[in-house]
């Protein structure tokens, strides 16, 4: 509902993001009806599932009605990883369905996300341009440094490596837009300087979320449910807002 009202007060697109855990938790009736709320709005929403990593759950997803899907498939080696997501790139084209990808690995985990201790492993623009080219991806997201859940105390701006994503989104992105994972905390700068390196999708989850959880912990055993919840859904629109006026889709629909 937050990103839904944000998106037409801010004359914006949007994408609503959903964890493999929503279908799992909540369920597929629940899934049908949010992409249906997406799909009513009267700017274009989409709705898109994170990072799936289990095949099983790329299975049950094809057969619901996502726009989009992200195929994980970063713990496996490189060969496997394209072959895999060809795979599901060619059945999912028939369907109507993009997918994005991750190349390399992104470290760290978040909430809703099975943390993967596997080290991480930076995307290399040359492969990058070979794995596009092979599997057909429509979204790429790239590991240049950016973390899932948190940086350390020298915050994004050290971690990430601008030049590496830079030098892949030179050689990707006129194809393929590429995808930011790991934004929190993130300032309004740094992600205003990825948008001219081919950065046209950004993950935000406790960006646009931390206020609305905060506003709750604050006011749950005070407010009635009823009250609570139109409350709470206002400030999570306003933080949504807020963030698309930072990454400039205000206005472009
Ligand atoms: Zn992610």
């Amino acid at each position: 509902m937050a990103v839904i009202r944000a998106a037409e007060r801010k004359g914006s697109p949007a994408i609503i993001q959903l964890f493999p855990w929503t279908m799992h938790f909540q369920g597929s009736e629940f899934i049908r009806y949010v992409v249906s709320a997406a799909h009513a709005a009267s700017v274009p929403i989409a709705v898109h599932l994170d990072h799936c990593i289990k095949l099983d759950d790329v299975e049950k997803a094809l057969k619901l009605p996502f726009d989009s899907i992200m195929v994980d498939a970063s713990t496996l080696d490189e060969e496997e990883n394209i072959l895999q997501v060809k795979s599901v790139v060619d059945r999912a084209r028939e369907l109507n369905i993009t997918i994005e990808a991750e190349m390399g690995r992104i470290e760290g985990g978040e909430d809703g996300l099975p943390s993967v201790d596997m080290g991480t492993v930076l995307t290399r623009p040359e492969e990058a341009k070979n794995f596009v080219q092979k599997t057909g991806v429509h979204f790429l997201a790239p590991s240049f440094g950016n973390i899932h859940g948190g940086y350390p105390a020298e915050g994004a701006e050290k971690s990430w490596d601008l030049p590496r994503l830079a030098a892949i989104g030179e050689l990707v992105s006129g194809s393929t837009p590429l995808a930011l994972h790991g934004t929190h905390p993130v300032s309004d700068d740094l992600f205003q300087r990825t948008i001219p390196l081919g950065v046209r999708k950004i993950n935000l989850n406790r960006t646009v979320r931390d206020d609305y959880t905060g506003f709750v912990a604050k006011n749950a055993g005070s407010l009635e449910l009823t009250v609570l919840k139109m409350q709470g859904v206002e400030i999570y629109a306003k933080s949504v807002e807020r963030m698309m006026d930072v990454l400039g889709s205000s206005g472009r629909y």
